[in-house]
């Protein structure tokens, strides 16, 4: 069944805005997919080690019609491609993320997968971004896009001009 999957982007390494635009790219080569649109790119602060440059971030939503699995597969196939290195910290430095943030309605919960992706209602460049691109969505088990947006204390997004 086809249905509208948003994927989160976000790099701070080896000039971010490169890789962001490479990795909208990708998306946009995924079998049995369509992006069918993309937010602008934002520049937001480290979460975690504080001592490593801006990040630069992106959300893309694609219509597809793989499984969230397969779609996940796709993502870390591309992180790999773009020079991904698996066994970074968590919350490191990294030249690609990409994250499965939405999966149409669903909830899924496996050892590998959690959609909604675990903190996306709390973290503002997901969240500014997202709404750049599907206004008033409804986050399963967490509420609207807007009230998050509201709730949302440290907003350092600052959308680029690239
Ligand atoms: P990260 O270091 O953020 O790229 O985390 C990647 C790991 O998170 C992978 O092993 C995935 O299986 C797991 N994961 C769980 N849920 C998600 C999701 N919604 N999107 C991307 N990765 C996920």
């Amino acid at each position: 069944m086809k249905l509208m999957a948003y994927i989160g982007i976000g790099s701070n390494l080896d000039d971010p805005v490169s890789q962001v635009k490479e990795a909208l790219e990708e998306l946009d080569g995924i079998p049995d997919s369509v992006l069918v649109s993309q937010s602008s790119l934002y520049a937001s602060k480290p979460m975690g080690t504080a001592d490593q440059p801006d990040y630069v971030n992106a959300v893309a939503a694609l219509d597809t019609l793989l499984s969230a699995g397969e779609l996940l597969q796709a993502l870390q196939n591309i992180e790999q491609r773009l020079g991904r290195e698996r066994d970074g910290e968590k919350w490191g430095p990294r030249i690609i993320d990409l994250d499965l943030l939405l999966y149409g309605k669903k909830t899924i919960k496996t050892d590998t997968l959690t959609v909604p992706h675990p903190g996306l209602h709390e973290r503002d460049f997901v969240i500014i971004p997202l709404a750049e691109i599907a206004g008033n969505l409804n986050i399963p088990g967490k509420g609207l896009l807007s009230t998050l947006i509201a709730a949302c204390e440290n907003h350092s997004v600052r959308k680029l001009v690239v």
